[in-house]
């Protein structure tokens, strides 16, 4: 019996589960600032993949992390899709099959690098690496109080209100984007907090 299986199933449930609860959230703060679709867009993508959950679990980490990204490319669509898409198959070319603390936040912070040449973006242009990279950095520090990695998630997506967006649809509005949260930002921070609360129970 491969308890990954298990494992893996609960983080796809759990993670589809918090972005359908949160979706209209998601979807309120890109009205905001972008064109009011990432919440749409988020919820068809993990939808598609909760609806292969069973095919994908059933592959080791690499695999069904690479299974996730690929997903998410056809699915979610938007700026957003390409990116989480990378995220999860950078994550999945990186890990060994048998992964560990120290595999593991090794390979995030190579998925990060991933993400950043794609969206040609940095910290602090108010988007989802705002929190990823925060998130990275508690990790790197040695951090591994699930609690304290997901209130560090949420202040880091909170920081990203004040923030002018230099990227994405939202850095169109210049000036006008500050004093909104970053939806992306949001939407990370969801997903990490889901995936601390399953790795906690694990
Ligand atoms: P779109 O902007 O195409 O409508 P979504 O609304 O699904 O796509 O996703 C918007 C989110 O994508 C933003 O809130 C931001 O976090 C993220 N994003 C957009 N462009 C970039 C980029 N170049 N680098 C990193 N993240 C980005
Ligand atoms: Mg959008």
């Amino acid at each position: 019996m491969d308890l990954g299986v298990d494992l893996r199933t609960e983080l796809v449930k759990a993670v589809a589960a918090t972005i359908d609860r949160h979706a209209d959230e998601l979807t309120t703060l890109d009205q905001a600032i972008g064109d009011g679709d990432h919440g749409i867009n988020m919820k068809r993508g993990f939808d598609a993949v909760l609806a292969d959950v069973a095919n994908l679990s059933a592959k080791p980490w690499p695999d069904f992390l690479k299974g996730v990204g690929t997903m998410l490319v056809m699915k979610v669509g938007g700026a957003s899709g390409p990116l989480y898409g990378t995220l999860f198959m950078a994550l999945g070319k990186d890990l060994p099959t048998e992964p560990g603390r120290d595999d593991l936040v090794r390979a995030f912070r190579g998925a990060i690098v991933a993400v950043q040449a794609r969206g040609k973006s940095e910290r602090g242009q108010k988007t989802m690496l705002d929190v990823l990279i925060p998130v990275a950095e508690a990790l790197e520090a040695g951090r591994s109080e699930i609690g304290a990695i997901t209130l560090a998630a949420h202040a880091a997506a909170d920081a990203t209100i004040p923030m002018k967006a230099v990227r994405g649809r939202a850095s169109f509005l210049g000036e006008r984007s500050i004093g909104h949260m970053d939806p992306g930002a949001r939407s990370s921070a969801l997903m990490i907090e889901a995936i601390g609360k399953v790795l906690e129970k694990a």
